[in-house]
């Protein structure tokens, strides 16, 4: 994965490099020095950090927990990214993360750099004194380098706003005197976070598919429908029809994306099926995305794996493995969960024409070139699942202010940006048969290569 970003990235620069009123004053050996040095900056890390924790555990054992910072590009502003807890988590994987959040911020003009975070636990085998235990480890591990004006990080998989609090209140303590209000973003509401930041990743993914398709597609179909871009026929197939669509990843992001997608009142949009860790499950006619949303805030986050557990909730499905969900004969495949999700083994079985990732990096590069090619739309990760980062900032600002927002005037911030966003990258994808991951990485790399110009970096 990390080399499909870093050949976008090389691509992009490739097609700056040719347009000649970019970095005009940049001619012939000069001019190419600058494109090798821009790719070298922004394919590499400026750091990467790495700490053994060390948590004694409540059964009296100590362990060493591997866990990472990694620093990719602060030309925007401070580093920003997520803390993700997960087993799998590893060096190259935590780097390129945080190369997608450099990417993600300059697309949508947020005045962040990219950083990311990792801890390589399975949390659910902790206990929650063990769990806070861990963040207070990770806090005093890697204080020097985090900060309201150096690295903010955030939840991601495996963490929440109960782990930011606990993060927040160590930074607090052993920096007497500091403010501390913007040292981590995605707090609760009481400990000074935002209203509606919980709700703000999983409501812009759901709202970049409906923008796309109910607001653009539908605005311009007469345009559109005599045009021979493949991704335009595509959509101009989705318009004015009942759609189905199935949710793969049942936490923060996936469940706020399939309530968004039960309730939508634009577009009849049926979900036929959720899946997490454990399970996928299956309703023709639609599941009651309430009732299993009630169910997961009781169970630790899990789906019912039982007809048992459906049945004390009242929920029809069939019980399918968690694999099912990204074949299944539906619309719309939101993605929510992991990476390399959508790969070379399970690329021709994808029947839904159209997938939003809501989770970073879940198609491969193999997948993604197979499905463009078959004029299937996919909406990037740094385009649709950017709302967490855009309510984050709001959340910053609020914390330096100590002034709130209320929850309208969050979501008409965030969909306004996501909207602004939308509409400079959509008339070019529409125009030109590049998929749009290349169309956004374009934009990206062309405002940070215009700043690390301007900053002085290229020389
Ligand atoms: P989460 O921990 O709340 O939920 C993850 C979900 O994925 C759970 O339902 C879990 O059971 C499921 N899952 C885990 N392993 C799985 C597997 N092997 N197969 C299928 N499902 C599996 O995490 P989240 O915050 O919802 O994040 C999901 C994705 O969205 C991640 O890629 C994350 O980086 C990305 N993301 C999250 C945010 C945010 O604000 N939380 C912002 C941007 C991007």
């Amino acid at each position: 994965m990390e080399d499909q970003t870093r050949s976008i990235v090389e691509q992009s620069l490739n097609a700056l490099l040719e347009n000649e009123t970019f970095l005009s004053d940049l001619q012939g050996e000069m001019r190419n020095k600058a494109f090798t040095s821009l790719n070298a900056i922004l394919s590499t890390p400026n750091q990467i950090h790495k700490s053994f924790l060390r948590v004694p555990l409540e059964g009296g054992e100590v362990v060493r927990i591997p866990s990472y910072r990694v620093h990719h590009n602060d030309a925007l502003g401070p580093y920003k990214g997520g803390i993700r807890f997960h087993e799998s988590v590893n060096e190259e994987e935590v780097v390129n993360l945080a190369f997608l959040m450099t990417l993600k911020n300059a697309l949508h003009n947020v005045p962040f750099g990219g950083g990311k975070g990792g801890i390589v636990i399975n949390p659910k085998v902790y206990s929650e004194k063990e769990l806070n235990r861990i963040c207070i480890k990770y806090v005093r591990y890697f204080n020097d380098i985090i900060g309201p004006e150096k690295d903010i990080p955030a939840p991601d998989v495996g963490s929440g706003e109960r782990e930011m609090d606990w993060m927040m209140a160590e930074y607090k303590k052993i920096n007497p005197g500091k403010p501390y209000h913007g040292s981590f973003t995605g707090k609760s509401v009481v400990n000074g976070g935002s209203l509606g930041r919980r709700e703000a990743t999983g409501k812009g993914v759901y709202f970049t598919f409906r923008y796309l398709l109910n607001d653009y597609v539908k605005r311009n179909a007469i345009n559109l429908s005599s045009s021979t871009n493949p991704f335009a026929q595509t959509a101009l197939g989705y318009l004015d029809r009942p759609l189905t669509s199935a949710v793969q990843g049942f936490g923060n992001v996936g469940s706020v994306t399939a309530l968004e997608a039960f309730r939508c009142p634009h577009i009849q949009n049926k979900v036929v099926a959720v899946s997490d860790r454990n399970v996928t499950l299956y309703n023709p006619d639609g599941l009651d995305i309430p009732a299993l949303v009630d169910f997961t805030a009781k169970n630790r986050g899990d789906l019912p794996t039982t007809a048992e557990q459906l049945n004390a909730v009242n929920v029809t499905a069939e019980i399918q493995s968690r694999e099912t969900i990204l074949t299944m004969d539906v619309d719309v495949l939101f993605l929510a969960a992991l990476e390399n999700q959508l790969n070379d083994a399970n690329k021709s079985l994808v029947k839904a024409r159209m997938i939003v990732e809501g989770a970073n990096a879940p198609t491969t590069q193999e997948a993604d070139e197979y499905l463009s090619k078959n004029g299937v739309i996919i909406i990037p990760d740094i385009l649709a699942n950017a709302g967490g980062v855009i309510v984050s900032y709001l959340e910053w600002l609020q914390g330096r202010e100590t002034q709130f927002l209320t929850e309208e005037q969050v979501y008409n911030q965030l969909l306004g940006q996501m909207g602004a966003t939308l509409d400079m990258i959509l008339p070019q994808y529409f125009g030109d048969p590049f998929p749009l991951r290349q169309n956004c990485y374009i934009h990206s790399v062309t405002r940070l290569s215009t700043v690390l110009y301007r900053q002085g970096k290229l020389y």
